[in-house]
């Protein structure tokens, strides 16, 4: 067996997991190539203005472009990367990736604000915002080709150091979200103290909305703390046209889900950009279910 941490840092036991023994020995000596060797790529899926149908922003996920085994999702992986402490790199990589991606498309005059998902071991790095910074000028980009998604977790860090990280990231333009709000277990204060502007509504509660009033409740409610606090709601996991429907009915502010585009390579997300585009131009006042 091998013992994974889960979110809520609870040991869960799966023996037929790919992190099993051999696999995952051999797996972390791969990752040590793959940093290095350009085999990590990232796919991007769109988060979707519920008010206008456009799309400014997307999130980036990591993928591993593995030699044998195909393309690998973060779960596959990340684990392993975090535990043989080579999360600094894969940010590093990430960043690199996702920041180049941002000077294409701001050179195609379609710049979009790209969101990298930094794990909480990466708020412990003091260096982190000069670092960023310096990565931004140097491709000529205005900050705001950047946003950061952190989870509740990095609270678990101390916390002062994570404020102050986050604080001189802010400070220089770059967007902060919060992603898999309300699945942490941490105390509402952190929105009082932090420099936040986004909160990412977990897919967990975005899927039973259209069967339980409850669980529609708290979506609604999570809405409207969101708005009261001046931070923009993204709804994560929007899978069908019902839900999509329900959070335009809720006011949430951005969608993101399989229903409008599963995370694609950049060129496949250039051309459903480009259909959408298309679409809205053809009929502005119906943003709200444009296929591609
Ligand atoms: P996340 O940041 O919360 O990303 C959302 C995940 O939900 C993605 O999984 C996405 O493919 C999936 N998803 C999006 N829409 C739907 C939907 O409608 N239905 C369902 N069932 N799923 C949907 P993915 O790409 O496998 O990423 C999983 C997690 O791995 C991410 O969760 C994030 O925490 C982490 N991750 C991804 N890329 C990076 C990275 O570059 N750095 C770090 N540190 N973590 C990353
Ligand atoms: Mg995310
Ligand atoms: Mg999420
Ligand atoms: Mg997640």
């Amino acid at each position: 067996y091998k013992a994974k941490t889960s979110r809520g840092g609870h040991h869960v036991y799966d023996s037929d997991d790919d992190s099993h023994g051999e696999i995952r020995l051999r797996t972390l000596a791969e990752l040590r190539v793959a940093l290095t060797d350009d085999q990590l790529v990232l796919h991007y899926q769109p988060k979707v203005d519920l008010g206008t149908g456009v799309v400014r922003d997307v999130e980036a996920l990591v993928r591993w472009d593995h030699p044998t085994r195909g393309l690998l999702l973060p779960d596959q992986f990340i684990s392993i990367v975090e535990e043989a402490g080579l999360m600094h790199s894969l940010t590093q990589v990430v960043l690199r990736e996702a920041l180049d991606q941002a000077g294409v498309w701001q050179a195609q005059g379609h710049p979009l604000t790209i969101a990298v998902n930094l794990s909480a071991s990466s708020l412990v790095d003091i260096e982190l915002p000069n670092r960023i910074g310096a990565m931004i000028a140097a491709r000529g980009l205005p900050p705001s080709a950047l946003a950061l998604e952190i989870t509740e977790e990095f609270l678990l860090n101390d916390r002062d150091r994570a404020r102050s990280i986050l604080t001189r990231l802010h400070e220089q333009g770059i967007r902060i979200s919060v992603d898999d709000f309300g699945t942490g277990y941490s105390s509402l204060a952190y929105l009082r103290d932090l420099p936040i502007d986004e909160l990412k509504l977990d897919q967990s509660f975005v899927f039973p909305m259209a069967e339980s009033e409850r669980a529609a409740t708290l979506v609604s409610s999570a809405i409207a703390l969101a708005h009261s606090l001046g931070l923009r709601m993204v709804a994560e996991g929007v899978d069908n046209g019902a839900a999509y429907d329900q959070l335009v009915g809720f006011g949430c502010d951005f969608a993101q889900g399989f229903h409008l585009s599963q995370p694609v390579s950049a060129h496949d997300l250039d051309g459903w950009l480009a259909a959408r585009r298309l679409a809205l131009a053809e009929s502005p006042l119906l943003p709200a279910d444009v296929h591609a």
